[in-house]
């Protein structure tokens, strides 16, 4: 399907336009993101807040932000805050920010009026009991004992356990439906229970609390929500989530639930659970560790707002389960950063190149492109010198033939300086090549080169003497195994990778570094994209590499 734009539509727009077409709620148009505030966003979530934010832009709707906050177990005002800073580091506007404990005391009244009318009644039975009598989805579970104790009775239970007068697991509230329905989330749902933690935003004014199921329609209905768009695993809950707004709708105004495919990435596990647990037994720094599938690790790592969205809207909405290759992330910030990022020179495995025929106390500044891909591209300038760091590996005293780098008797250009042609080298007593020699033709220099002459490599260098040490991590996927959330695998910790993260403490790099910003982005030539962390002190910038130029791990697996 088209829309005006000549784009196709995924399904969940082509639903929003039909409804529009159809006048239904005289075209309004309404959604919501609704985080649980128990851990930091991650990659699947951009999956959904895309396309909550999204579809509120692009058809001239609202996006209310909704933290489902059922749990004041689990929950947190760090997590509130920091789901904030990440969707709108996204680049996303809400309407408004709402919370499911706002609407408590309407969960709870409407808890009340179902009981009265006999749709719910205090259960007694412990949770494996009731978990006992459940059935299978092809034999009806049992009557649970208490099903038909008097309304009184089940009301004045409720308002105790509300009062505090029960234990945590004692009693909870089931709704009242049918033990033998073919949908397993009708056969007498729990949808209230006794919790006794404090709650971050309403105390101890509860002591019970909304189930999911109880309380995601209710609060879609009290907002306004017209199209409430989540993952596939609720599509089984929708009958659920429809039965509680038959019982309230007043009006013909009703939300409906769409569902789409969840986010999933080969390397990658997306269970804020277990990244809780990553974190708190130290595997990794923190929730924005920079190896982390979180926003706020993605954003330390490098990766930009425009890479992410761009990526999510590549891989599109469907109502079909699937597993995404990561390496289509690492293409988008690749591609982003390709057109951003400022080119630069950095060392990392240093040995120092002598031009034999420069003199001692020359310098010349040469001139550094920022972007080659921007014909409106600023520069800056780098020393060349006498004395010159490049990298160990571009330089071999016996060379295989299609070895385009150093080697005695071979031409190279040094990237924005000369042609130089490599004349030896000198070891130390264990054979490691400490010094290289080369000598540059003067007419040969980048911009006004004169010499006609041809050479197949081109190297990256900077000058010993106006060059800063900076401190490079380089990371790897976080996990061995394709599938590190696979049923089949015991423990997930045992699949980390151990070389997740190398550091090198003293790469050279050109002197232009010395003023990077954190966050700021930068492609290492020959090497990779990489951007300041902010653990950088001002006397030693630290660099996260954010992705290779190429995608070498293809290669690796193979
Ligand atoms: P997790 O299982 O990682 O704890 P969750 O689903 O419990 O995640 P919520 O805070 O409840 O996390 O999620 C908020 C919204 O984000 C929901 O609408 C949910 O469907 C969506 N979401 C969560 N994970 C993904 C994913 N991998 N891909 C797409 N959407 C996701
Ligand atoms: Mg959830």
């Amino acid at each position: 399907m088209e829309s005006g734009e000549g784009k196709s539509l995924n399904f969940i727009e082509a639903i929003v336009e039909k409804d529009i077409r159809e006048g239904l709620h005289d075209g309004r148009i309404q959604t919501r993101f609704p985080p649980e505030p128990n851990g930091y966003l991650h990659i699947g979530h951009a999956k959904a807040i895309c396309i909550d934010f999204g579809i509120a832009e692009k058809y001239n709707g609202i996006c209310n932000l909704r933290f489902d906050d059922t749990n004041p177990i689990k929950e947190d005002v760090e997590y509130v805050d920091a789901i904030k800073e990440d969707i709108e580091w996204l680049g996303f506007k809400w309407g408004e920010i709402f919370y499911a404990s706002d609407y408590f005391q309407q969960l709870y009244d409407f808890a009340e009026d179902l009981i009265k009318k006999g749709h719910a009644y205090v259960e007694e039975q412990s949770a494996e009991q009731i978990a006992a009598q459940k059935g299978t989805p092809t034999t009806p579970g049992i009557n649970s004992p208490f099903r038909d104790r008097p309304v009184e009775e089940s009301l004045d239970l409720f308002r105790r356990m509300n009062k505090g007068e029960f234990p945590e697991g004692s009693l909870t509230l089931r709704a009242k439906i049918d033990m033998a329905h073919s949908n397993m989330h009708f056969r007498d749902p729990i949808i209230y229970r006794i919790i006794n933690v404090p709650h971050h935003r309403t105390g101890t004014a509860w002591k019970v609390y909304p189930m999911y199921d109880f309380a995601h329609g209710q609060c879609d209905y009290f907002e306004g929500v017209t199209h409430s768009i989540c993952t596939l695993e609720f599509v089984v809950h929708r009958p659920l989530y429809d039965y509680f707004i038959d019982l309230l709708m007043k009006s013909d105004y009703r939300p409906r639930q769409y569902e789409f495919n969840r986010l999933n990435l080969t390397y990658t596990m997306m269970s804020k659970r277990k990244l809780l647990q990553l974190v708190q037994e130290k595997a990794v720094k923190g929730w924005d560790d920079p190896r982390m599938p979180t926003i706020t690790g993605l954003r330390r790592r490098g990766y930009t707002p425009e890479s992410i969205r761009n990526f999510i809207d590549r891989i599109g909405y469907t109502k079909y389960e699937g597993v995404v290759d990561v390496g289509l992330l690492e293409y988008a910030v690749r591609e982003d950063l390709n057109k951003h990022a400022t080119r630069v020179s950095v060392v990392l495995n240093p040995v120092k190149l002598i031009i034999t025929n420069y003199p001692e106390d020359k310098k010349e500044e040469m001139v550094a492109i920022d972007n080659p891909e921007d014909p409106n591209s600023t520069t800056h300038t780098v020393t060349f010198a006498r004395e010159l760091y490049i990298e160990q590996e571009d330089f071999m005293e016996n060379a295989p033939k299609k070895y385009f780098r150093m080697t005695p008797g071979q031409d190279v250009r040094l990237k924005n300086g000369y042609i130089v042609t490599c004349t030896g080298c000198k070891k130390d007593e264990t054979g490691k090549v400490v010094e290289v020699y080369a000598e540059y033709d003067p007419s040969s220099r980048s911009g006004s080169d004169t010499s006609n002459r041809k050479v197949k490599g081109t190297l990256h260098w900077v000058a010993v003497d106006d060059c800063i040490d900076v401190e490079v991590r380089l990371y790897d996927r976080l996990f061995t195994v394709e599938n590190p959330s696979d049923p089949k695998i015991e423990d997930f910790r045992d699949y980390l990778n151990p070389d997740s993260l190398k550091i090198i403490t003293n790469a050279k790099a050109e002197k232009y570094l010395a003023d990077a910003q954190p966050l700021q982005h930068f492609q290492f030539q020959r090497i990779g994209y990489f951007n300041v962390d902010p653990d950088s002190t001002p006397d030693k910038k630290v660099f996260n590499r954010t992705v290779s130029l190429k995608d070498t791990w293809s290669k690796k697996i193979n």
